[in-house]
This record gives C-alpha cells, sequence and structure tokens, in this order.
C-alpha cells in the first residue's frame, strides 16, 4: 500500500501521495473526508507497555492452577499444560493439542514476536527481520485464542458445579487479564506507525 508512497482511499479510491503526519495527525481524504491513516501519539510505547504486562500474566496464568476442584474431598488442581495432557491420557488427543497450542504456544509466539519487534522499534533500531517478523505475526495473531480457550474452563466449571468444589484459581485471573492486556495491545498498536517506521530502516532503492 505504501510502496510507492500513493496509496487509494478506502472509500472513494482516490489516489494520493503519502504524507508524514506529526504526532495525533490524521490524513483525510480531501474528496470524500474519509480517515485515511491516523499518527497516534507513542502507540509503540503503549503496545509495548501492555505487551509487557501481558507477558508476565502469561507467565503467572501458566504458572499457577486455572482452577482448582474438590470431589469427595479430593483435591486436584490443574496448570494448562496439565491439563492438556491429561486430556491426551484421556483419548482426548485432538483437544489436547488444541488447547496446548491456542492457550500456550500461540500467545507464547505473538507475546514474544511482538516483543522482538517493539524492543528495537522503542530504540530507534531496525534489524532486517523485523519486516518479515511483523508480517508473521499478523498471520498468527488469529490463531492465538486464549478468550476460546477461557470460554471451554467457563463451561466445563459450570457443568461440574453440581458435581464437585470448584474454585477459580490465580491462572484463571491471570488469563482474564491477558486476554484484556492483548487486545488492548492490539487496538493501541498503529499498523501504519510500524510499517513507517519500518520503512525508515530500509535503504532507498537505486533508480
Ligand atoms: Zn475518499
Amino acid at each position: 500500500m505504501t510502496h510507492s508512497g500513493l496509496l487509494a482511499c478506502h472509500e472513494c479510491d482516490l489516489l494520493q501521495r503519502e504524507v508524514a503526519l506529526p504526532p495525533g495527525g490524521k490524513a483525510i481524504c480531501p474528496r470524500c473526508k474519509a480517515t485515511l491513516y491516523t499518527q497516534s501519539n507513542n502507540s509503540i510505547d503503549r503496545a509495548l507497555a501492555l505487551m509487557l504486562a501481558a507477558a508476565v500474566l502469561f507467565a503467572i496464568g501458566n504458572a499457577f492452577p486455572v482452577v482448582t476442584m474438590e470431589i469427595q474431598g479430593r483435591r486436584t488442581a490443574a496448570l494448562v499444560w496439565e491439563g492438556a495432557w491429561r486430556l491426551h491420557e484421556e483419548g482426548e488427543t485432538v483437544v489436547g493439542i488444541l488447547v496446548f497450542l491456542t492457550a500456550l504456544i500461540f500467545p507464547l509466539l505473538q507475546i514474544a514476536g511482538m516483543l522482538a519487534i517493539l524492543v528495537p522499534l522503542r530504540l530507534g533500531l531496525t534489524p532486517r527481520y523485523l519486516v518479515p517478523a511483523y508480517r508473521t505475526i499478523e498471520e498468527v495473531k488469529p490463531w492465538s485464542m486464549v478468550e476460546v480457550f477461557m470460554l471451554g474452563v467457563l463451561v466445563s466449571l459450570v457443568k461440574l458445579a453440581h458435581m464437585a468444589t470448584v474454585v477459580p484459581g490465580i491462572g484463571m485471573w491471570a488469563f482474564f487479564g491477558l486476554i484484556i492486556a492483548l487486545a488492548w495491545a492490539s487496538s493501541t498498536l498503529n499498523p501504519h506507525e510500524v510499517w513507517a517506521r519500518l520503512e525508515v530502516g530500509e535503504p532507498e532503492p537505486a533508480q
């Protein structure tokens, strides 16, 4: 979209030259007045702070049990990966793998990847790997489904409530916090600002 410095209005298709905006600025289509793109104030700083919070919450969510159950005096508390392993042991291998991927691997990739991009950008660096890395993360993001995992946990808790004493653990609160932090970070981060910064580090093509 921004390669030639030209961009088409998404509302009326008017082709126009892209300009650098001051922080807080907004580019508006001269013909239909649609907002073309914005230059937010420190969107990278805020996204970085939220991703660091997400990393801490992710670590807590995986280090503490999501729920503690008490059935006939027997108390069981399971961590996320233990739950996934137990599903596998009970013959639900596919569900176990899905839990493992959506609640553990994909969020981990998303958080680690975003930090690997935001930290150098914050420091004013644009190493070569940033462009392919950012593209990959945008593709992995839809597969990071902590909220679907949490919904599954809640449904099974409601079903179990009549036969066991179920107590939400620290892990569950951490996962709720993680959902909020990830959603907030992706709504805060302006992809236009990231691409603009990434292009600064690219050498000018020889003409
Ligand atoms: Zn327009």
